[in-house]
């Protein structure tokens, strides 16, 4: 399998995205907004109503009170990025400008490559 470590990341905290440049040249643009939202850490996929047990719950989770606040949709922090890390070798290590950290391995960043973006060969 070829390696998928990519030549460049970088952050457009204008456009608000984040875009990965790949060895073969194509590049993956994902909206940070999008990319929070996708966080694959069980906390946000909890959040978005996903069951972490497929199969286990016929009911839908009953709704917690936490006893820390989560974000509210409107705060912009969310969807700002603070920092980037390199986790091993296979991952992107994202800390949000609320301090929520997030892994996204570069195959999951890989598969948002969009159709509309030919290779550059
Ligand atoms: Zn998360």
């Amino acid at each position: 399998m070829a390696e998928l470590l990519p030549r460049a990341v970088n952050v457009n905290r204008t456009e608000g995205s984040l875009s990965v440049v790949w060895p073969d040249g194509t590049t993956t643009t994902v909206p940070l907004m999008e990319l929070r939202q996708a966080c694959p850490c069980a906390t946000c996929a909890e959040a978005r109503g996903e069951n972490p047990h497929p199969g286990l719950l016929e009911a839908p989770l009953p709704v917690k009170s936490r006893s820390r606040g989560l974000p509210l949709l409107g705060d912009v922090r969310k969807f700002q990025i603070s920092g980037l890390h390199h986790v091993g070798r296979y991952a992107l290590g994202v800390t949000w400008g609320d301090n929520h950290q997030s892994i996204y391995s570069w195959a999951f960043l890989a598969e948002r490559r969009r159709p509309d973006a030919p290779p550059a060969v």
